[in-house]
């Protein structure tokens, strides 16, 4: 019977002073996504180099979901923990547990770490021992370092050991809230959701932050990007939607700015907005969908024009991808199917026939000066709703073997 989930880190361990921190977040993450899943705090201890979640009685897989939904899980193992460093217990666990997945003719190989130098046996030593003590018990067992169907692993730790016989990969990247927080402009499209996910890889606590034109756009739009909110949040347990009422600054525009300016300057405006409610939330950065000529707003002359109006740092983590990449990664973390539902967006409805494809910045100032920007920008701010989504996870239970 597993009594333990092994669980390794690959990036943070390379963090010097600031593992501690980082670790701490980790667990942290791993607890309350486990809360947030499964309705309990699990049990959890560390030892260096290592995270083990205590089963008590569980099933492993129950907490499979999860952990794979954990930025800063390189991979993790269900264990059987030996209750001392005695040889016989270890080997009798490492016995059990070929027992239970061995059928028929098998290929095996036994490999040791033994990050405890105390121990007396060294790991080849080790190795042959265990190896040995199976193929006297486990008829059709054949050992083979180099071809073999099993990996039976032994982790001689201080007060312990750990045996298993299956490694399934975490995400990688970092966990969330080690990196600061930021702000995504998530809007109902395929290339944010994924941008906002990405940002969250790398330690970003992500907030959303959505302008919607209703009644031009429907109730649907906006439940559309909290669906999408709430696929990001299984990678962060919750994320923070701010809804900002956009109709009135778009009707605006429209009536007083040259048709073929909309475009960059109701990006100009988002930037505003979504910087004044980072600031509110102690963000220090705004992540966008953005990707390189794939539409007029995306012109490197368009991505300049509306970067003027920012102070903080603007990161567009799908720039350089190709459509195709977006899509995959979109399928991947399971927002494509989500976004490619036919709600109008605040931008479609006011689209221009021929939006200007290289806005000057004079211009857009020039255009700018026709509308009360800061009123506007208050109203909005004041009038935005804030909205808590939980990701909770209860679908497949699938896990990629390694
Ligand atoms: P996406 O697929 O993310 O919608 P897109 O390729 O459709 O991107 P645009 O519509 O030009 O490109 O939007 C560029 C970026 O501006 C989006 O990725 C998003 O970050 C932001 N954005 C656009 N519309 C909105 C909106 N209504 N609310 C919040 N952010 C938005
Ligand atoms: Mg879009």
């Amino acid at each position: 019977m597993y009594d333990h989930i092994v669980i390794r880190y690959a990036e943070i361990a390379l963090k010097g002073k600031n593992q501690k921190d980082f670790l701490n977040r980790l667990i942290k993450n791993i607890r309350e996504q486990i809360k947030t899943d499964l309705e309990f705090t699990p049990k959890i201890e560390q030892e260096k180099g290592r995270i083990y979640l205590l089963l008590e009685g569980r099933e492993p897989e129950i907490f499979f979901d999860s952990l794979n939904h954990i930025f800063g899980i390189s991979s993790y193992s269900p264990a059987r923990k030996t209750s001392s460093l005695d040889l016989e217990e270890i080997k009798a666990t490492a016995l059990d547990e070929m027992r239970q997945i061995v059928q028929g003719p098998t290929r095996f190989r036994v490999s040791v770490r033994r990050p405890n130098k105390q121990f007396p046996l060294q790991s080849p030593e080790m190795q042959q021992i265990i190896a040995a003590h199976m193929l006297k018990n486990i008829p059709g067992l054949k050992a083979d370092l180099h071809n073999y169907d099993i990996d039976l692993l032994l982790e001689i730790r201080y007060d312990a050991a750990y045996v298993y016989t299956k490694s399934y990969a975490g995400l990688g990247g970092l966990p969330v809230g080690s990196s600061g927080r930021g702000v995504v402009l998530l809007s109902g499209g395929i290339d944010s959701p994924v941008a906002g996910w990405l940002a969250m890889k790398r330690g970003v606590t992500v907030e959303a932050v959505h302008f919607h034109s209703y009644p031009y756009t429907s109730e649907e739009a906006k439940q559309k990007v909290l669906d999408l909110a709430a696929k990001m949040a299984k990678y962060s347990n919750r994320v923070i939607v701010h809804m900002v009422p956009f109709t009135k600054i778009q009707e605006q525009i429209a009536h007083y700015c040259h048709d073929n300016m909309r475009i960059p300057i109701m990006r100009r405006i988002m930037v505003r907005i979504a910087e004044e409610i980072a600031r509110q939330r102690e963000a220090m950065a705004i992540f966008t969908g953005d990707n390189l000529g794939q539409v007029a707003s995306q012109t490197m002359e368009s991505i300049y024009a509306i970067n003027q109006v920012a102070t903080m740092p603007i990161l567009r983590p799908c720039i350089t991808m190709e459509k195709e990449e977006i899509i995959q990664l979109a399928k991947k973390i399971d927002t494509f199917e989500i976004s490619i539902q036919p709600y109008e967006d605040c931008c479609t409805v006011f689209v221009p026939k021929d939006p200007k494809t290289k806005p000057k910045v004079e211009a857009c100032i020039a255009e700018e000066a026709k509308l009360d920007l800061p009123e506007l920008i208050r109203d909005a701010v004041e009038r935005t709703e804030r909205i808590i989504v939980y990701g909770k996870i209860i679908e497949s239970r699938q896990q990629r073997e390694i």
